[in-house]
């Protein structure tokens, strides 16, 4: 069985990151992806344009250089990609990691394709792959889908979006200038306050000149074949409609978590414990990197200010291995 000094969970930018900084400083690591490379970039709609400007999203101070100063999702799958294979990093990918266990000082990585050992362990698996359902009859219809990709898909057709987030707002302004027929519902009185300054305006005019309809202080009750159901501040209404996009948001995937044996502050943001020193878990030997460390709230953490967790690891494991070695 393949031993190493640390196996990296999760390829996205914050894993791969990992493995970068773990052979430069001459760990033995593998970095297991259940998808391609960065795969939930991947799964990011298509015309999608980072809030960041390139340099901020760089990794290990390698140039990423983009078209405009916000690159766009094609440039960053790119620049990732590049990384890989230009370092030649060692990287399983679609190969998922499905149980994390520690027996006598060592862990046990199983896969969907074989096991692993490690004295080390970064979970690096991000927040995209789980949605915040919002548990409303007809949530599991073919209509409905919490991952927004193109907006041709939606041209002429009525289109729901639940949410008022970036992801949501995108969606809708985009679908908008393709043709659908946008109704955004939204729980809160605005739209977010935390949506692209440089966006924001741009919905919030389309909204009140009538070309987008919104409900604020809505929310969905029911998803039909042909309409859904909507609780307004003037009571139920019912409208025609093709597709729902729920764009509320995601979180961690806290089972796999839970099961390594990580613990969370027992509060509705179920912050996973680590030290913020040097990203160690409860579990020795076992270290959180990236998004993930923010629990429920995945506004916290993005690449621009989590690249920073893959030295702190290294630093911190090499450390543990001179110490272990002067015992
Ligand atoms: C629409 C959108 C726009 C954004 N814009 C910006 C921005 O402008 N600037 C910025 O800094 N951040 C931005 N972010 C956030 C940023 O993209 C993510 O936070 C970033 O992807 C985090 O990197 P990560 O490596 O921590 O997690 P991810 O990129 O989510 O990587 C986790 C990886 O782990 C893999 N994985 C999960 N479970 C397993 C398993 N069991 N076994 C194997 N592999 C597994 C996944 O497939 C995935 O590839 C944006 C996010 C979204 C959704």
């Amino acid at each position: 069985m393949p031993e190493f000094d640390v196996i990296i969970v999760g390829g996205g930018p914050i894993g791969i990151a990992c493995g970068l900084e773990a052979q430069k400083k001459g760990l033995s690591y593998v970095i297991i992806e259940k998808g391609p490379i960065v795969n939930s970039l991947f799964n990011y709609p298509i015309n999608m344009q980072f809030f960041s400007s390139s340099e901020k999203l760089e990794i290990d101070g390698i140039p990423f250089i983009s078209k405009e100063a916000k690159p766009k999702r094609n440039e960053a799958l790119e620049y990732y990609r590049r990384i890989v294979t230009s370092n030649d990093l060692r990287i399983q990918l679609f190969e998922t990691v499905e149980k994390v266990t520690k027996y006598e000082g060592l862990f046990q990585v199983m896969t969907s394709k074989t096991t692993y050992q490690s004295q080390n362990v970064v979970v690096a698996t991000g927040f995209y792959d789980l949605p915040n359902l919002i548990q409303v009859p007809g949530e599991d219809l073919p209509k409905v889908s919490h991952y927004y990709k193109d907006p041709h898909f939606y041209a002429s057709q009525k289109l729901a979006v639940i949410g008022a987030s970036n992801s949501a707002v995108d969606a809708a302004l985009e679908c908008w200038r393709k043709g659908s027929e946008v109704t955004m519902i939204v729980r809160e009185p605005e739209i977010g306050q935390r949506v692209k300054y440089w966006v924001r305006p741009d919905i919030i005019n389309r909204i009140n000149e009538g070309s987008i309809a919104a409900y604020f202080n809505s929310n969905v009750t029911e998803i039909k074949d042909t309409e859904i159901v909507i609780d307004t501040p003037d009571g139920a209404l019912t409208i025609e409609n093709d597709f729902v996009l729920a764009l509320t948001g995601y979180m961690p995937n806290f089972e796999f978590l839970e099961n390594m044996g990580i613990t969370f502050s027992d509060d509705e943001k179920r912050l996973p414990t680590y030290d913020p020193e040097t990203m160690e878990t409860n579990v020795e030997g076992l270290y959180l990197a990236g998004v993930i460390c923010g629990g429920m709230e995945t506004h916290k953490w993005f690449i621009e200010n989590s690249r920073v967790h893959a030295p702190i690891i290294v630093e911190a494991i090499k450390k543990k291995a001179s110490e272990n070695v002067k015992i």
